[in-house]
């Protein structure tokens, strides 16, 4: 397929609102191509070059691009500066520039956007440009728009992995009725472009008997909530696991041989790759004596002078690059492990929880202290269960997880095999609630100085965002200002099309959909202001959830379901 014909379906995606729409014309696009192309068709309408955890990245930021426009259109860089000033988009500064009518493959061109990707060492940056100048000027003016959007990661077709998993299964069946099933194999090989390949080439024979990957992450299990010790032995069985909830960063361990070499790969929640943030833990992680396995747990700051785990807080501090050394000394990490999902080349994912345990204790990790299985007490006693969350809360933890003792690794899934119960569940809402901000308001009187007064915050809904607060107490004056700087950066002049807002709650300024907040309220409460149709009372910025993206902030039905089990 040439660029030009794959760019004039973007063309009809931008246009587009409609979900429907925008999944008919993308399985058209599908049906179109090749099984060669597909996988690369799928990262660029993402606006990427690979799945996020690989970080392969343009690194061209958009200042460079004016430098980029100006060798390929031979123009001034003022000029370019200025065009971008009226247009406020690359994609329409390129529309208006090229004048080309060559065309390349899409192969061609993800190969070359691949190319410059990988230019690294002294002097990269300009040959950066060179090669996207080259490119762009290869390009008809419509193709040349939306490659020009990729350095910024946003075509601005406005979906998501889900819509393309629609697309797939409408591209079989012209219905949505393989969905379910391509989602399921997309949760146990989270790379969207090779399940499009798979399917492409064999239908769904390509993904029937799809295992985990070591090295492509599994979209991890989440946890459901419940208000009592009574209620958690009633649904998630009459014996549980109770494990403590250790606070820190999710991290799910792979170990595999490439090239005859020993590997690891960590990834975080929302399946980015952490392994470079904690080279201690990968350290330690190559002794485990397994030919390859993939190990769910969690890395947690320890201090040893006092005994203590670090509140979650701390822990990011290592996050920030340069204190990674020494944080590594001063504040070790620990990482827990507590669950095993593939080992030695086979799947475990369908294996009852009370077996995969047994296999993770079996594990040779290697005789060191900072990897350790957590902690686990099987009981059928509702006070017990109250006992040990209270032991958890007192030795710093967040608080319990309670396992239903026969499930499947729930690959992707929030269900009742897993249930959380944190110090907040004892009173109030039963969990804190993951928001993104939408936007905010600027400071008055003595507020001025933060540069924040208020801020909106939204759930999600489907694919938009619908909002559920406006906070404007609640914050140390630290948070206002670390609020302030992280929104300056995100601001837009129209409103996102997925957000969902009452006029009367317009702020001053749109932020958009990047930041997510961790957000505890006193109660839930029917709203006839916010479009969630609920609202929040007291709410409490507990803190920025930089491993959270919007696609993981609460959703309307988590939300309705802490509304009504307030009522319990
Ligand atoms: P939260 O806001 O409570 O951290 P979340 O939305 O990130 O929640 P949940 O499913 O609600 O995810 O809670 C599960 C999280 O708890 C996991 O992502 C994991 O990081 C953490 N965790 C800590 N200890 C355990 C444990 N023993 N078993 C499972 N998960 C644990």
């Amino acid at each position: 397929m040439q660029f030009s014909e794959a760019s004039s379906y973007l063309e009809r995606l931008e246009k587009t609102a409609s979900r429907n729409q925008i999944t008919e014309i993308l399985s058209d696009l599908y049906k179109k191509c090749s099984k060669e192309e597909i996988d690369k068709i799928t990262y660029l309408v993402l606006g990427q070059l690979a799945p996020n955890y690989k970080g392969i990245v343009l690194n061209i930021a958009e200042k460079m691009m004016f430098r980029v426009f100006s060798k390929a259109y031979k123009m001034e860089i003022g000029e370019v500066r200025k065009l971008f000033k009226v247009k406020g988009d690359l994609g329409e500064v390129a529309l208006s520039l090229a004048k080309s009518k060559k065309d390349l493959s899409v192969v061609e061109v993800y190969e070359r956007l691949m190319a410059i990707s990988e230019a690294g060492g002294a002097g990269s940056q300009e040959r950066k440009v060179v090669l996207m100048a080259e490119l762009l000027s290869s390009l008809n003016p419509l193709s040349a728009k939306y490659v020009s959007r990729i350095p910024v990661g946003r075509l601005r077709l406005g979906f998501s992995d889900m819509t393309i998993l629609d697309s797939l299964s409408f591209m079989l069946t012209k219905d949505k009725s393989k969905r379910k099933e391509i989602e399921n194999a997309f949760n146990v090989s989270c790379d969207i472009g090779r399940i499009a390949s798979l399917i492409k080439a064999k239908g769904m024979n390509g993904i029937k008997d799809i295992t985990p990957q070591a090295g492509i992450p599994i979209r991890p299990s989440l946890c459901e909530r419940l208000p009592s010790a009574e209620k958690i032995l009633e649904k998630v069985g009459k014996t549980v696991y109770v494990e403590p909830k250790y606070d820190g960063f999710r991290s799910q361990i792979h170990i595999y041989e490439e090239e005859g070499k020993k590997k690891v790969a960590i990834f975080s929640r929302n399946l980015e790759s952490t392994t470079a943030m904690f080279p201690d833990l990968v350290e330690v992680i190559e002794k485990i004596k397994v030919k390859s396995a993939i190990f769910d747990g969690e890395a947690i700051g320890y201090d040893p002078k006092n005994d203590k785990f670090l509140p979650f807080q701390e822990t990011i501090q290592r996050k920030r690059k340069h204190g990674i050394e020494k944080a590594a000394v001063d504040f070790p990490l620990r990482l827990f492990l507590f669950d095993v999902l593939f080992l030695n080349g086979k799947s475990l994912l369908e294996v009852p929880f009370s077996e995969r345990r047994s296999f993770l204790e079996k594990v040779d990790l290697g005789g060191t202290k900072t990897i350790e299985i957590a902690r686990q007490v099987k009981t059928d006693n509702a006070d017990t269960i109250r006992d040990l969350i209270k032991k958890y809360l007192s030795e710093g933890l967040e608080g319990a997880v309670i396992k239903k003792i026969d499930a499947p690794y729930k690959a992707g899934g929030r269900g009742y095999h897993w249930v959380k119960y944190k110090k907040t569940t004892v009173k109030g809402v039963a969990d804190t609630i993951d928001c993104l901000v939408l936007g905010v308001n600027k400071g008055k009187g003595k507020r001025t100085g933060f540069g924040v007064g208020a801020f909106l915050v939204g759930i999600k809904d489907k694919d938009t965002f619908k909002s559920v607060s406006k906070i404007g107490t609640g914050l140390s004056d630290e948070q206002w200002r670390e609020l302030d700087r992280r929104t300056r950066a995100l601001e837009v002049k129209v409103k996102p099309t997925s957000y969902e807002v009452d006029k009367n709650l317009t702020p001053d300024v749109w932020v958009k959909p990047s930041l997510v907040v961790e957000i505890l309220a006193d109660e839930i409460t029917r709203s006839p202001i916010h479009k969630a149709g609920l609202a929040l009372r007291f709410p409490r910025l507990i803190k920025f959830r930089d491993e959270k993206g919007p696609s993981e902030v609460t959703t309307l039905e988590e939300l309705q379901k802490l509304y009504q089990m307030q009522k319990v």
